[in-house]
């Protein structure tokens, strides 16, 4: 059974990240439903382990865990690049591709050097996927993913956006997703796309 939220039942949503790029983005598509969010990394709860094998099983993994944390309805975010010449790396990887300092400037460095490696390196095709979970505290979860497919282009360009942004050009566009204004990447984001199926069944 599909379950729904309502803001006159639930009037607080816990965002299950502590990615302040990602925090920053769903909060922007939450906003026009009327709830009041609040961070899992604001109300000081655990990051949990991500210990799934694909974005949805971690995107679980942390709704589940800031939901039973918070007593809260909690919605959680697990995304990734995924580079077809890379046979799908980085992919549920990204974040850790960054080392424990979250510096994107390596892991995009990476892609770059395993590209060339492969002599593949500008206009390799890559999409981002994004997988959501909206999870309650009795443990029910809603699950959603959203894809964008695009291409990469060395050296990054653009100072808007997070993580692998600037090196990320969406399917007709010229732009990179750091170029192209936060609003607009709200249009046409894999994030986006996710968050659309979401609204569709659980806050319509
Ligand atoms: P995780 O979902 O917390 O494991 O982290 C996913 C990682 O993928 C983030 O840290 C970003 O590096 C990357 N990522 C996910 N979505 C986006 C996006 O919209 N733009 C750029 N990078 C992203």
């Amino acid at each position: 059974m599909r379950r729904h939220l309502d803001p006159a039942t639930d009037p607080v949503l816990v965002i299950a990240t502590h990615n302040s790029g990602k925090l920053r983005e769903i909060e922007a598509l939450v906003a026009p439903h009327g709830y009041e969010t609040v961070s899992a990394g604001a109300l000081g709860l655990p990051e949990p382990v991500e210990d799934g094998t694909t974005f949805i099983e971690n995107a679980r993994i942390k709704a589940l865990a800031a939901a039973r944390g918070s007593g809260k309805p909690a919605l959680a975010d697990d995304s990734g690049l995924a580079v077809d010449a890379l046979h799908g790396a980085p992919g549920i990887f990204s974040a850790r591709w960054a080392g424990p300092e979250k510096d994107f400037a390596t892991a995009i460095k990476r892609v770059h050097d395993e590209l060339d490696w492969r002599n593949a390196g500008q206009g390799a095709s890559a999409r981002f996927i994004c997988a959501l979970t909206l999870a309650w505290p009795d443990g029910h979860c809603e699950d959603f993913e959203g894809v964008a497919l695009g291409t990469l282009t060395f050296p990054a360009r653009g100072q808007r956006g997070f993580g692998y942004d600037p090196v990320f050009i969406p399917e007709g566009e010229t732009r990179t997703y750091a170029e192209i204004e936060p609003a607009e990447k709200h249009e046409i984001s894999h994030r986006a796309e996710a968050f659309r199926q979401l609204e569709a069944i659980c806050l319509g």
